[in-house]
């Protein structure tokens, strides 16, 4: 019986350590960003249990950032030029357990801060086909806030935009990539990767991108697999800066918490109250303006949780009217230009 337990320990131990590497980054930053006046870039932290003894810097960039007491990336001046737009670090971090490299990317803070987040990136009145690379590139030239998409995994796990989870009769996650990689769009482009969007959203340091992980239509269990995917192409691509999470799926919204724990991690289903949020250490709530027009006290209760808020989709100047007064954070709208003329004026 003694065996049999200690059998049964080892397997738990060897289960929670294979979970603990799949959830766990290995080293990370509490922030990915610089500016002027902000100088300290983020702590370096490390997603496993061993404390971090000892940091090197390496890389194109390292001899601009030094580490302060506490494990701080910080910047050694404010004299970078202005014309550079980011810069590239390796940072080697030593543990009682490993040496742990990891390559990061840090932003000259422009981001814009006007509320203004295109659903779909801009489509409507540009006519680019929704979720296309032109709609996201309309939606930075005219200056939006954030510009969101829609993410699926195919059957063979390769990460593809898309708002539906079928595109021309076809399943995203019953269909091979090699067939989506021929879908053609409306307007001529191919059905986007994950990577090649995001890349073209990393072109420019001014618009966030608010990537929504589609809930599975499959199990539960393959998108939580789309949230470590979708989570190990930013690392790849060093793309921290850039990306905030949305998702219907609430525990999809927790996984991505636990992977990136000071990564933005909003909630869209509108079926639970702020501090429900804030106590699962989700950032922000994303929901319809019926809900909010339904539960007035969530603006105020939001903010005191200090959760982001921000509302979808609103098309109809009297509902940004409404919002603006409700001093949301965030309007998601099929109508940016709209939005936009009202805040210049
Ligand atoms: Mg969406």
């Amino acid at each position: 019986m003694k065996r049999f337990l200690t059998v049964i320990t080892l397997l738990q131990m060897t289960l929670a350590g294979t979970l603990v590497a799949q959830v766990k980054p290995s080293i990370y930053l509490t922030g990915y960003t610089f500016s002027a006046q902000k100088k300290d870039v983020g702590v370096l932290k490390n997603g496993g249990d061993a404390k971090i003894t000892h940091i090197t810097l390496s890389g194109p960039d390292a001899a601009a950032f030094k580490i302060n007491k506490g494990n701080v990336l910080t910047l050694r001046s404010n004299t970078v030029k202005p014309e550079v737009k980011w810069l590239d670090v390796d940072i080697t971090a030593i543990t009682a357990e490993a040496e742990i490299k990891e390559s990061f990317r840090i932003v000259r803070d422009q981001f814009i801060h006007n509320k203004v987040v295109a659903h779909r990136g801009a489509w409507k009145n540009t006519g680019a086909t929704e979720n296309s690379i032109a709609a996201l590139k309309h939606a930075i030239d005219m200056g939006c806030e954030g510009s969101e998409f829609d993410v699926h995994l195919s059957s063979d796990s390769v990460l593809f935009v898309n708002h539906d989870d079928s595109i021309q009769g076809l399943t995203i996650e019953k269909t091979p990539s090699q067939t989506l990689a021929a879908v053609k769009l409306s307007n001529g482009e191919s059905l986007p990767t994950l990577k090649d969007y995001l890349l073209a959203g990393m072109n420019q340091n001014k618009t966030k991108l608010v990537l929504e992980i589609k809930a599975s239509i499959i199990s539960k269990e393959r998108g939580i697999a789309l949230t470590h995917k979708v989570m190990a192409m930013v690392r790849e691509l060093k793309a921290e800066a850039w990306v905030d999470y949305i998702s219907f799926d609430y525990d999809v919204c927790k996984e991505v918490i636990k992977l990136a724990p000071y990564a933005q991690s909003a909630y869209l289903k509108s079926d639970k109250a702020p501090a429900a949020l804030a106590a699962d250490h989700l950032t922000g709530l994303d929901y319809h303006f019926s809900i909010m027009q339904k539960n007035p006290g969530w603006f105020k209760e939001a903010r005191a949780e200090k959760v982001s808020i921000n509302v979808w989709t609103v098309n109809e100047e009297p509902l940004m009217d409404w919002l603006l007064n409700e001093k949301v954070d965030y309007i998601t709208t099929n109508e940016p230009e709209m939005l936009l003329k009202k805040l210049n004026k």
